[in-house]
C-alpha cells in the first residue's frame, strides 16, 4: 500500500489521504459541503484534481472571491449548454465573469425576452439533472477536431500553446476552457438572466456581431431574491430618474457635468438653503459671497496651483491668467484681510454658499453625485489656538443637528491624519491640529475611525459619512484645520497680549455640496421627500369654476 499524503488544510489542520485521492475526498473528510474549488500553492484547481504530493490547501466557497468567480463562470457554462440545446446553430464564443455576474457571447440570431425565459427553464432542468463537470486535457489536434464547427473556438485554440489546452464536459455539452469549475451543475441553484446586448467578436466593430446574454447567480434562492430586490430598489430610486420625473433638474450635452436646475428643483433647493441659513444664524455665522473667477497668482499663494491644478479650469482676462475657483478659501481670506481683526471678535464664523468648479473625467460623471460644478455649503472659522477645540465641538453639534433634520440618524465619523508627503505647514502645527480634533471628538463622546495619512495637504480633518436607507455611506461633512493658509496669506489678528498673531482657520462643510445632497435626499426618500421639503407641497384644486377665485386666495395664503 502506498504511503499516505499529508494535506494541510487552512483552518482545518492536517488530513491524510491514500493516493490516488482527489481534493473532493479531502473536502468530504472535513464535511466541507460548500467547497466549490481548492487553492493549492496559489493555483485554483477543481475539487476533482488529484492530490499529487504533500501540500497546503485552502477550500474555496462562494464567500471567497476566487470561489465566487468559479461559481459564476460555471453558471456561464450552464447557460451556454441551455442555449445550445435550444438553438443548436448558435456558436458560443467567450463567457467571462464580470462585476455584476457573468455573460456569454453567441454568434446567433438576437434573443428575445421569451427566449431568455426558455433558456432559464432549460438551465433549471440541467441543474436538476446534477451533471458532473469533467476536465479534459487536449492536444491542439484533438481540440480542433472537437470544436471543428466553431470558427471562434478554433481561432482561440490556435493561439493557445500546446500542452495548455483543456475543455470541460457536462452531459452532452463541451466547452474549451481553462477552468476550474464547480464539481456538479446541481450547486448552481439560483440564477437569473438579466439582459441581452449586442457585442462584437474581440470587442472590435469590424468583426462579427454577437449576441451577449448577461446573468447573475447565487448558491441559494434567498441570496438571489435579495440581490434582485436591491437592484429594483436602486433602479426605482435612481435620482436621475426622479429628477426627470419630478422635473427638478436636467443635464445637457452642451454642458457635461453641469446641472441645470428647473423651477421645482430650485424650490426644493431654496427650502434647504432657507433652513441652512436659519441654523447658521442661530450658531452665530455671518454670510459672504466671493467671486468665481480670480487672478491665477492667488492660487499660487494658496498652494492650489501646486497641489490642485489638474482639477481646475482656467481663463484669461485682459491677457492676465485667471482661474475658476475650485474652493472658496482664498476668496474668504481676502475678505478677512480687508480689515484688521481682534481676538475680541473671535471665533469669527463666515459662511459661503460657494459655487465651485472642479474638473472630473467625463467617464466618472454621474447625475448629481459626480458633477463638475457644485455649490459647497462652506464656512471658514477664524479663532485663537485656545478656542480651536470648542469651535470644533460646536461645529460637530451643528453637523448632527442638520443631518437629523433631514432624517439621517446614522453618521460615521473618520479622522484623517497627515499624509506622508506633499504637505505644507510645520510638524508642530500638524501635531497640534491632530490632537485638537481628537480631543474634540472624545469630549463629544463620538466614536471614530482613524485614517492615517488621509488628511488634506494643509491640515488634518474629520469626515462625516451619513448612511442612507439602502445601507450606502456618503461622505458629506468635513471639518479641516488649517494653520498654514492664513500664514501664507499674511492673515493676522490683534491678540490679547497686544501682539499680532496668525489665526487658526477651520474649513468646514456640512451637506458637502447642495447638488449631491439633493441627489442623496431624492434616493433616500425615493422622490417622496418630507412635506417641508416637497417642491409641490400642497396642490389647491377648485372643485368648480365658481370657486376658482377663492382657490387662488387659498393658494396665495399657502405660498406666503
Ligand atoms: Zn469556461
Ligand atoms: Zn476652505
Amino acid at each position: 500500500m502506498a504511503e499516505s499524503l499529508r494535506v494541510e488544510v487552512q483552518g482545518h489542520g492536517v488530513v491524510e489521504v491514500q493516493p490516488p485521492a482527489t481534493f473532493a475526498e479531502v473536502a468530504a473528510k472535513l464535511a466541507l459541503q460548500d467547497a466549490l474549488a481548492v487553492e493549492v500553492d496559489e493555483r485554483v484547481l477543481d475539487l476533482s484534481a488529484k492530490v499529487l504530493g504533500p501540500c497546503r490547501a485552502r477550500f474555496l466557497t462562494f464567500a471567497d472571491e476566487a470561489g465566487l468567480e468559479v461559481f459564476r463562470h460555471s453558471s456561464a457554462h450552464l447557460m451556454a449548454q441551455a442555449v445550445l440545446s435550444l438553438f443548436p446553430s448558435a456558436k458560443p464564443t467567450i463567457g467571462p465573469v464580470v462585476e455584476e455576474g457573468f455573460y456569454y457571447d453567441f454568434d446567433a440570431k438576437p434573443f428575445t425576452p421569451e427566449d431568455l425565459a426558455r433558456i432559464e427553464a432549460r438551465m433549471a432542468e440541467i441543474v436538476q439533472a446534477d451533471l458532473k463537470l469533467e476536465r479534459l486535457e487536449l492536444s491542439r489536434e484533438q481540440a480542433l477536431e472537437i470544436f471543428a464547427d466553431n470558427p471562434y473556438k478554433c481561432e482561440m485554440i490556435r493561439e493557445l500553446p500546446e500542452g495548455s489546452i483543456s475543455a470541460y464536459r457536462q452531459g452532452d455539452f463541451i466547452d474549451l476552457c481553462r477552468g476550474p469549475h464547480v464539481p456538479r451543475t446541481g450547486v448552481l441553484r439560483a440564477f437569473k438572466l438579466t439582459k441581452v446586448a449586442g457585442a462584437y467578436w474581440r470587442g472590435d466593430a469590424r468583426n462579427a456581431q454577437l449576441q451577449r446574454i448577461y446573468g447573475i447567480s447565487f448558491p441559494d434562492q434567498g441570496q438571489l431574491d435579495e440581490y434582485l430586490r436591491r437592484m429594483e430598489q436602486a433602479r426605482e430610486r435612481d435620482h436621475r430618474r426622479i429628477g426627470q420625473e419630478m422635473d427638478l433638474f436636467s443635464f445637457h450635452e452642451e454642458g457635461q457635468g453641469f446641472p441645470f436646475w428647473h423651477h421645482k428643483g430650485m424650490v426644493l433647493r431654496n427650502v434647504i438653503v432657507d433652513y441652512w441659513r436659519e441654523a447658521h444664524r442661530r450658531y452665530g455665522y455671518q454670510e459672504i459671497q466671493t467671486p468665481m473667477i480670480l487672478n491665477e497668482t492667488l492660487w499660487h499663494t494658496s498652494g492650489h496651483w501646486e497641489h490642485y491644478r489638474k482639477n481646475m479650469y482656467f481663463t484669461t482676462i485682459d491677457d492676465v491668467p485667471h482661474a475658476i475657483k475650485p474652493m472658496n478659501c482664498p476668496g474668504g481670506l481676502l475678505v478677512y484681510k480687508n480689515r484688521l481683526h481682534s481676538y475680541r471678535e473671535f471665533p469669527l464664523r463666515v459662511a459661503e454658499l460657494g459655487l465651485v468648479h472642479r474638473h472630473e473625467l467625463s467617464g466618472v460623471l454621474h447625475g448629481l453625485f459626480r458633477v463638475r460644478a457644485f455649490t459647497q455649503d462652506d464656512a471658514h472659522i477664524f479663532c485663537t489656538p485656545a478656542q480651536f477645540r470648542s469651535v470644533v465641538e460646536e461645529t460637530i453639534t451643528l453637523m448632527f443637528e442638520i443631518y437629523n433634520t433631514f432624517g439621517f440618524k446614522e453618521v460615521a465619523v473618520e479622522l484623517s491624519t497627515r499624509p506622508t508627503e506633499g504637505t505644507i505647514g510645520s510638524d508642530e502645527n500638524w501635531a497640534l491640529a491632530e490632537s485638537g480634533l481628537e480631543d474634540a471628538l472624545r469630549a463629544k463622546g463620538i466614536a471614530y475611525k482613524v485614517n492615517p495619512g488621509d488628511g488634506a495637504f494643509y491640515g488634518p480633518k474629520i469626515d462625516f459619512h451619513i448612511r442612507d436607507c439602502m445601507g450606502r455611506s456618503w461622505q458629506c461633512g468635513t471639518i479641516q484645520v488649517d494653520f498654514s493658509m492664513p500664514e501664507r496669506f499674511g492673515a493676522t489678528y490683534d491678540a490679547e497680549d497686544g501682539t499680532r498673531k496668525t489665526p487658526v482657520m477651520i474649513h468646514r462643510a456640512l451637506l458637502g455640496s447642495l447638488e449631491r445632497f439633493i441627489g442623496i435626499l431624492s434616493e433616500q426618500y425615493a422622490g417622496r421627500v418630507p412635506l417641508w421639503l416637497n417642491p409641490v407641497g400642497v396642490k389647491v384644486l377648485p372643485v368648480a369654476d365658481r370657486f376658482a377665485e377663492y382657490a387662488q386666495k387659498v393658494a396665495n395664503t399657502l405660498v406666503a
